[in-house]
């Protein structure tokens, strides 16, 4: 096993994030599988959400893939340099100030409408540039891209006047999580009429969740994010990914407190019981969020209850409100041998990432994306056989 550190200073950083690019690249050919006959790519925007592009993108270079997504221009930049030959597309499109990055860089933009189309084209054919791009169309979500009517249109208008030479043309599933959501079908069908019009152009609807919808849904190329960090792409039944992420806090300090005393900030927790208290060095300002604070946070009427962290073989709950630098847990049922080990598990293979998501009333994707800079970041990898 290989372990290459990065991020903060292992010494002094009050959490630890390890990322295990093995279950990454497992994860990947697994929903390579999955998206038979379609080949899979990967979306590796908001720095791999949020868990290191400059690691993430040579794993899965390893593990076959060639072909990625990112959000902004400086996004594909990044992972130009890392992958030299990959297909890179920029969902996000071009405007006046980004065409040229996105040109030089030989990055494919997706053109979300008939506005950036002229731009792209005008940029490139002045300058003898190809005019290779995506072409992404609305099917539902109000989102980015073309109606589908304009699609339809600029299609027709391509054929005659050649104003640029799309490589894909995509869309994206607003309820792919909710496998029996009306709007999938609905979405399947508009994208259906702007393929067979590109009959010669391939075709990409599908994101993780997308992927497990399966069969119509996965056309010629599948968007993979979130599944491939191990978090779960439906609301619906197991998780079927490996978890990729652990994340680890640095217990600073160890106190007794009575019952009947309160903890943290509005002193809006009272213990039940006479408790060990663990204080642990990641809060707020970690992306740890505030709300999944045991007590005194407005959310917690509708998040389901607070944070829980692992240690020991024991579940323990977090205590009050998580704060800027520092959170606490009641440790009272875990053996003391345990506890010298320093750290407790906040995310990771004892604390699934969407339990952690759901404690603090969000989701996988913005808990990942929001993991801060402060901690030591370990990636572990397998020597190559
Ligand atoms: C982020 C994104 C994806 C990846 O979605 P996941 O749900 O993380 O798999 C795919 N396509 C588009 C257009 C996206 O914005």
């Amino acid at each position: 096993m290989t372990l290459v550190q990065r991020g903060s200073d292992p010494r002094l950083a009050g959490g630890r994030l390890t990322i295990d690019l093995d279950a990454l690249a497992a994860n990947w050919r697994d929903l390579a599988e999955r998206s038979k006959p379609a080949r899979c790519a990967a979306v590796v925007k908001a720095n791999a959400y949020g868990l290191g592009v400059e690691q993430v993108v040579p794993a899965l270079l390893a593990a076959g893939c060639d072909t990625f997504f990112v959000a902004l221009p400086q996004e594909g930049v990044a992972a130009r340099k890392i992958a030299p030959k990959a297909e890179i597309f920029v969902l996000n499109g071009v405007h006046e100030q980004s065409v040229a990055t996105i040109a030089e860089a030989g990055l494919i933009p997706v053109l979300n409408s008939l506005e950036q189309i002229e731009l792209w084209a005008g940029h490139c054919s002045s300058r003898g540039l190809n005019v290779a791009c995506a072409l992404g169309v609305d099917t539902g979500m109000n989102r980015l891209g073309l109606a589908v009517a304009d699609m339809l249109a600029f299609r027709t208008r391509n054929v005659s006047e050649h104003v640029v030479s799309p490589l894909l043309v995509m869309s994206h599933l607003a309820c792919a999580d909710q496998p029996d959501h009306p709007l999938n079908r609905l979405q399947l069908e508009s994208f259906q009429r702007v393929t067979e019009a590109f009959d010669d152009v391939e075709s990409s609807l599908a994101n993780s969740a997308g992927i497990l919808l399966g069969g119509k849904y996965l056309f010629g190329v599948t968007r993979p994010g979130i599944a491939l960090y191990g978090g779960a792409a439906t609301l619906e039944g197991a998780n079927p990914m490996r978890p990729v992420v652990t994340l680890e806090a640095r217990i600073i300090q160890l106190r007794e407190a009575r019952k009947g005393e309160t903890v943290s900030y509005g002193a809006a927790e009272t213990l039940e019981r006479a408790t060990k208290i663990a204080v642990v060095a990641v809060g707020y300002a970690d992306g740890y969020p505030r709300s999944g604070s045991s007590a005194g946070v407005p959310l917690r009427k509708v998040a389901s209850a607070g944070q829980r962290g692992w240690i020991g073989g024991v579940t323990v709950p977090l205590l009050g409100r998580i704060t800027m630098d520092l959170s606490m847990f009641d440790v009272t049922d875990v053996a003391d041998d345990a506890l010298e080990s320093g750290w407790i598990e906040l995310i990771g293979p004892n604390i699934p990432l969407d339990e952690a998501a759901g404690s603090a009333g969000t989701i996988g994707y913005e808990l990942l994306t929001g993991l801060g800079p402060r901690y030591e970041r370990r990636y572990i990898q397998a020597p190559e056989s």
